[in-house]
């Protein structure tokens, strides 16, 4: 059974002092924290494979390379790719999509659409734009409404015969919306566009199968869900994958290198230049071992109770609003003080031990939308509590005393 407490003993962070108060950490959606069994796989690491990999005849590259490939494979059943090799690991989600809005760049004409959506992190946004300035496509977006949901039927009638790609997020990292991603999909294979979806907020909560999604290309964030920096992965579909060209030239993702011409290696090297972050690969697929023994059903169950709790307790204090009240959320809130500005507010909170974010959260189009200059965003794992959620309802109530 789900024991919060039992879990809490596996983040050694969690028992620390801030401002001379018990850490409340409720800034998730930034970066998720660390248990000890991750922590110990990175030190296991460099206790005892740290080698350079995929081309030493000696036993550590060799034994580096294979807790490499495995971890490949254990993070190509975690999301349900058809072959490893369509898991290519990134620096991170930024990377991730950048490495695709390149691969576009000789596939898109003058004239093509390309379509995000306004509930977008600024690097689902920016990379696209760029792709855009190089190839001279258009970027249109879907509409969001003021529950913080984006507006299908405005979707629909965006999609034509020029839409050649389409970019969701999962999970919205400002609001919590959870976005239809498979209804998307659907409508843009209808019309023969592939689609890219962001999941850096969607995997530490729910487990993604890209092969029943039918989704053509899918990025994360290890540090997120548990892992460390530094690491992340895009799945590609093959025939994709295939046809994009490299991002990036240097080692491992040749075949054979001469002045004249150079060829380069299969999948999914062609897409790791360079020597990779080999403990942080290694270290990604503990960190989803870790997830996956506590299951993410149990997680998904227990977070939504935080967030139902969170909700009704944070609507009691009057003059407070939330943005982003989709049917379908994960546990992040994103809320305002009247007439108070929420850095105010997140000055406060911290000097109780209680970490939130304040400002745009990387989302501005959404900020622009409800016409503010940002929230308080509190962001809930599998590891907080209710009782930390009454720290903050208390921490909330001593802001607005204090400010107004
Ligand atoms: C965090 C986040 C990103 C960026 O992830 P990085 O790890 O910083 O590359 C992109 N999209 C969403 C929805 C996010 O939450």
């Amino acid at each position: 059974m789900f024991n919060v407490e039992k879990i809490r003993k596996d983040f050694p962070i969690l028992s620390r002092k801030v401002n001379g108060k018990p850490l409340v950490y409720f800034d998730n959606a930034a970066t998720s924290q660390t248990p000890q069994q991750v922590i110990d796989a990175i030190v296991n690491y460099y206790h005892n494979y740290n080698a350079n990999i995929h081309r030493g005849v000696h036993t550590l590259s060799q034994e580096a390379t294979d807790l490499y490939e495995q971890s490949r494979q254990k993070i190509q059943k975690h999301f349900h790719a058809k072959f490893s090799h369509e898991i290519i690991f990134t620096s991170g989600t930024t990377h991730g999509i950048n490495l695709v809005a390149n691969g576009f760049t000789s596939i898109l004409k003058k004239g093509d659409d390309i379509i995000v959506s306004a509930l977008e992190h600024h690097s689902n946004i920016v990379p696209w734009q760029m792709l855009c300035e190089r190839t001279g496509a258009n970027l249109k977006v879907i509409p969001m409404n003021n529950e913080g949901e984006l507006v299908m039927s405005e979707y629909e009638k965006l999609l034509s015969k020029n839409t050649k790609l389409v970019f969701v997020n999962h999970i919205s990292n400002a609001l919590g919306t959870i976005n239809p991603i498979e209804y998307i999909i659907e409508k843009a294979h209808d019309i023969g566009a592939a689609v890219l979806i962001d999941g850096a907020q969607a995997c530490p909560h729910i487990k993604p199968d890209v092969q029943a999604l039918d989704v053509d290309f899918y990025v994360a964030s290890a540090h997120k869900m548990c892992g460390p920096t530094g690491v992340g992965i895009l799945y590609g579909k093959e025939a994709w994958l295939k046809k994009l060209p490299p991002y990036q030239g240097g080692g491992e993702m040749i075949a054979e290198v001469t002045f004249e011409k150079t060829t380069y290696a299969d999948l999914p090297h062609k897409f790791e230049a360079g020597t990779p972050n080999i403990a942080g690969g290694i270290v990604f697929g503990a960190a989803i071992d870790y997830m996956n023994n506590i299951g993410f059903d149990a997680i998904a169950k227990y977070e939504n109770e935080l967030l139902e709790y969170a909700t009704e307790k944070l609507l009691q204090i009057d003059s407070l609003k939330i943005y982003g009240t989709a049917k379908n959320k994960t546990s992040v809130i994103s809320f305002n003080l009247k007439g108070i500005h929420p850095y105010d507010v997140g000055s406060i909170l911290d000097k109780l031990g209680i970490a939130v974010r304040t400002g745009h959260h990387c989302a501005q189009p959404i900020m622009d939308y409800y016409k503010i200059p940002g929230t308080i965003r509190a962001s809930f794992a599998f590891y907080n509590t209710k009782a930390e959620i009454d720290a903050l309802v208390a921490g909330v109530k001593k802001a607005k005393m204090m400010l107004s």
